[in-house]
This record gives structure tokens, sequence and C-alpha cells, in this order.
């Protein structure tokens, strides 16, 4: 009779050396360490490490460990393709299913999945929505859920997205642990993360932010003129990558043409943008060796330029939050970075007309009445304080 064929006994898996072999790093980095053991021993986690922290690793590793796929959920397209490459270069076995496939491509890698053929899949929250999708979710052989960039969990994080408020039934239909990353959680965020996702007693990593290759500095300007001067002349003495961010797409293209007027190359990047010139910028930005961009918050994550070496912020954005993941952009690489807040009392007026916008204030008694009918009143309150909160969080920084 014959035997059923059977693997070897597999050496064991020793997370260190999968990192030597895999990825060539001698240790791990704070953190890292402790969440690819939970992820691989079947326990919830969440962890927070600052921006460049190394979080892809989290979840790497263990998908060199486990035996099954480990399905990670991601907000963009450009991100996927980056941990995509990035894994394969690894010899992990990665592929993601997004909207930019050819239909030969998915069905390719739809083939792949079935025949359990990956590792690692990236894909966005929406994707959970389709109907396809969610038929072949049940024969995937998913062994871990990763949610990367989990701040966009929750509607206090600073990049929400609707979709993501349903990877906790995802959770609940696939019955597999969770692996929540996110480089910005306040514990408002991070509460709402873990009771979103239904994490049972997970694992909390909190890294340290500080970033000592980084520079920080908040200068008082006065005038929009003053500031100018102040942009064009710390332009000039960085190297590398260089970024402006304004409040305002108007803002933006003022400072491009001023910096354009003084002989400074610099290509502006704002959501009004169409499509192909944001593609275009982007380009520019990744590939000119000195590039200098000027841009709303609209460019920002999946960006991913190691050697920034200046990030100034013509104004505070809305949050400390905020604050800290535009100007973490610089110096990815390890090397010098500068980061300049300027500053000048007329800021606030900005974001407090923002804020009446997304968060308009009850006005007049028939407005308060529809809204405490309607149910509303109690969230929409306290949506608006939090907001306030969080502005006046940048005020007292400043
Ligand atoms: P994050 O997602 O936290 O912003 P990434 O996962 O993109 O960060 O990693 C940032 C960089 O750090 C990558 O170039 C990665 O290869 C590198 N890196 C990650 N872990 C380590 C490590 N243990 N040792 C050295 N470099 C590492
Ligand atoms: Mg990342």
């Amino acid at each position: 009779m014959a035997l059923p064929l059977r693997d070897p006994p597999r050496a064991p898996l020793d997370p260190t050396s999968i990192l030597r072999k895999h990825f060539g790093f001698p240790e791990f980095r704070p953190g890292q360490r402790d969440l690819v053991v939970a992820a691989a021993s079947g326990k919830d986690a969440l962890g927070i490490l600052p921006t460049g922290g190394g979080k892809s690793i989290c979840y790497q590793v263990p998908a060199l460990m486990l035996d099954g796929l480990v399905l990670v959920v991601s907000p963009l397209v450009s991100l996927m393709a980056d941990q995509v490459q990035r894994a394969l270069e690894a010899g992990i076995p990665a592929a993601a299913l997004h909207s930019g496939l050819e239909p030969s491509e998915r069905a390719e890698v739809e083939r792949g999945l079935l025949e359990r053929r990956y590792r690692v899949l990236l894909v966005a929250p929406e994707r959970f929505s389709g109907a396809d999708f969610r038929e072949l979710l049940p024969l995937l052989g998913t062994v871990l859920l990763v949610i990367d960039e989990a701040h966009c969990i929750s509607c206090w994080g600073h990049d929400f997205r609707p979709a993501y408020r349903e990877m906790g039934t995802v959770r609940d239909r696939l019955a597999v642990p969770v692996l929540a990353l996110t480089a910005t959680a306040t514990p408002r965020v991070r509460q709402d993360i873990e009771s979103s996702l239904g994490m049972h007693d997970p694992v909390r990593i909190i890294g340290s932010f500080d970033r000592p290759n980084l520079q920080w500095a908040v200068r008082s300007a006065g005038s929009l003129l003053e500031k100018g001067k102040e942009i064009r002349a710390m332009i000039r003495r960085a190297p590398g990558g260089r970024m402006v961010y304004a409040a305002t797409r108007r803002r933006v293209e003022r400072i491009r043409e001023a910096l354009a007027r003084s002989g400074i190359r610099a290509e502006a990047y704002h959501a009004g943008l169409p499509p192909a010139e944001r593609d275009r910028v982007q380009d520019y930005f990744m590939s000119d060796p000195a590039p200098v961009i000027v841009a709303t918050c609209a460019f920002g994550m999946g960006i991913d330029r190691p050697d920034v070496r200046l990030v100034i912020h013509d104004q505070l954005p809305g949050s400390l939050e905020a604050y800290y993941q535009e100007a973490g952009r610089a110096g990815r690489d390890g090397g010098p970075g500068l980061c300049v807040a300027l500053h000048s009392n007329r800021d606030a007026a900005v974001h407090r007309a923002f804020l009446d916008r997304t968060h308009p204030p009850l006005r007049t008694p028939g407005e308060f009445w529809r809204c405490w009918q309607a149910g509303e009143l109690q969230d929409r309150l306290e949506r608006r304080r939090a907001e306030r909160a969080r502005h006046r969080g940048v005020g007292r920084y400043a």
C-alpha cells in the first residue's frame, strides 16, 4: 500500500534567521520582533511604529513562517505595487489585486491564489465589497489578516476611509488573527482600531517616535513675503528632495510661481490637478536627482522617496499627527533631514474655515432641532469638539 506523501519535517523557523536570510538585515528594529512573534503565533496585534520604522517586515517575516496566505489591506495602488516588489525581492511569492490590472493579469493572480502559490496578497479595502472577491475569499487559505495604514479605520484619523470600517466583519468571516499597523494613532484612534477590528487582548507595540536623524524647527514668519523669502533660502541650501506643504491650492500655485520667478524649478501638486498631471509630477519627484515639490496634503501617502532632506510647512496642518506624518517624509534613508514649520498667527483662520466647512456649527434652533430629531446631535457635537481640540493642540505646539 502506498504511503501518503509527506513534507519532510521543517527546521524550526526562527524569525531572526529569516530576517537575515531573506532581507539581509542583521537585527530586528525595536518593536518588530514582538509583532512578528505575535502575528506568527496567532495573536491579535497592534503595531504603532514611526514612518520608515519597518512595518512591512512585521508581516513579511510571519508570511515566511506561516502555512497559508497573509492577506494585507492597503489603501493605495502605488503602495501595493511597492510592497509586492519588495516581497518578491525577499523571495516571498506575492501579488496584488487592484483595479489597474489587465483582465489577463487578474486572471493569472486569481489562478495563482486558487493554486495557493502566493504567501502575500495585497488588496484595497473596497475590494471586499465586490461579489467576485467575496466568492474567492473563503478559498484562499488565509491565515493572517493585516491592516496596513490602520489609522484609516478611524473617523478620528486624518486619512479616514469608510471601507476600512468593514474590516472587522471581514476578519470575523475569515476567523483569523489580525495585525494592524500604522505610524500615527492617538489613544482615541488606537481604541477605535481595536474595537472596530474586534481585537481580542491584542499585543500592543508602541514604538518611539524619536527620529534622531531629523532636525525640527518652528519659525515665526509674519508676512507671506517673508515666508516666501525663507522658503527660497532654505531650498537653495538643501540637497536631495525638497518639499513645501501649503494649506490651499491657491497658495501652492503662488509659492511655485514665486520660486520659478527666482529661477528655482518646482512642480505643484494638489487634488485639483488632472490625474495625468499628478502622475507626471509624482514621476518627477521620484526620478529627478534634486526635485522641489510644492503641495497640499494630497501629496503624501505612498510617496516614498528615501532622500528627502527638507520638508517646509508654509502653514501648520490641521493636527499634530498630520504634521508628524508629512514632516516625517524627510530622511527615510536614515540620512539627515530638516523639518521646518513656518508659523504666523493668521494661520489658525484657515483651519477654522476648514473646520466650519467639514463640521459646520449649528447656527439656528431649527438646525439644532432637526439634528436632535435625527439622533445625530451627540455625535455631531462630539466630532466638532474633537476637531477643535486637535487644532488647539497644533496652536500650542507652534
Ligand atoms: P514603514 O512602513 O514603517 O514606513 P517600511 O516597512 O517601508 O517602513 O520600511 C522602511 C525601510 O526600513 C525599508 O527600506 C526597509 O527595508 C528598512 N528596514 C525595515 N526593517 C529593517 C531592519 N530590521 N533593519 C534594517 N532596515 C530595515
Ligand atoms: Mg508602510
